[in-house]
């Protein structure tokens, strides 16, 4: 596990924090840089740009977040920022928020044709090109063998899925944040941006288990491209956080053949 990007400048108010969630938030709506208001910002739609933030009495906008962050892992839902929640957010993870925040259409967007396209825009220096051509393959065969779906690799022109590697602020408004803490991030279904990958060029990319695997995170963000959400059981691939298995013997697990053809219905 890396270090986490989150945290500089280390925060001198965290016992406090830990010990008095409700008084820390009163300060800490105020420091947006705060790692745990960055990440609820981030994954969990946190607003902090309105006053007064404590409108409602006994409803802190940062501590209710908390507890959606908390019931999403599957933590002990408590609304403080014990060490199990802090573990849990230095965590390197994909860009795209856990509650739904982005949504182009409403309802559940899919692609409405079975044959897709796609084109690699650009290449990481980090791994040989054929690397990065047979990880990206073997991702989309992922989610081809268990759905209706096609995906032809086309050179030069616009393609439904475009995968580039980004560094920082790359237009979108949803700017990488260097080695470590976001991954990368993915479009669901829809014209122009919609199913393109971005991933964050500062990562230690790779075809094993060292640093992170490209295969791994791209075929993640894939089952983004194709339409789903997060899922909160560990064992998925949409499961939010990083976690390494063996390209060999990756299995796509049952949760995420589960959502996949609930959307496109494998006949
Ligand atoms: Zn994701
Ligand atoms: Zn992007």
């Amino acid at each position: 596990p890396g270090l986490w990007p989150l945290c500089h400048p280390a925060p001198k108010l965290l016992p406090y924090s830990l010990a008095h969630p409700a008084g820390l938030s009163l300060v800490l709506m105020h420091t947006h840089r705060y790692p745990i208001v960055i990440y609820l910002q981030n994954f969990y739609n946190l607003q902090t740009d309105h006053q007064p933030l404590l409108k409602n009495k006994g409803e802190n906008p940062l501590v209710e977040k908390l507890k959606e962050m908390q019931a999403f892992f599957r933590l002990e839902v408590t609304g403080k920022p014990n060490l199990d929640t802090l573990e849990i957010m230095k965590k390197p993870r994909c860009g795209i928020p856990d509650v739904e925040q982005y949504v182009f259409t409403a309802g559940n967007p899919k692609w409405k044709r079975k044959n897709l396209t796609y084109r690699i825009l650009n290449y990481t220096p980090k791994m040989k090109q054929a690397d990065v051509d047979e990880a990206i393959r073997k991702a989309l065969s992922v989610w081809s063998n268990v759905t209706p779906l096609t995906f032809q690799k086309v050179e030069d022109k616009e393609a439904d899925i475009m995968i580039s590697f980004a560094y920082r602020d790359h237009h979108d408004n949803s700017p990488f944040d260097g080695p470590n803490g976001q991954l990368a991030h993915a479009f669901q279904p829809g014209e122009g941006i919609g199913g393109d990958v971005h991933l964050d060029e500062e990562e230690a990319w790779s075809k094993n288990g060292r640093g992170y695997n490209l295969f791994i995170v791209i075929a993640h963000e894939l089952g983004h491209s194709l339409g789903l959400s997060h899922s909160n059981d560990p064992g998925a691939l949409m499961y939010p956080t990083y976690s390494y298995t063996d390209p060999n013997e990756f299995l796509l697990p049952q949760d995420d053949i589960d959502g996949i053809q609930a959307i496109y219905a494998n006949s």
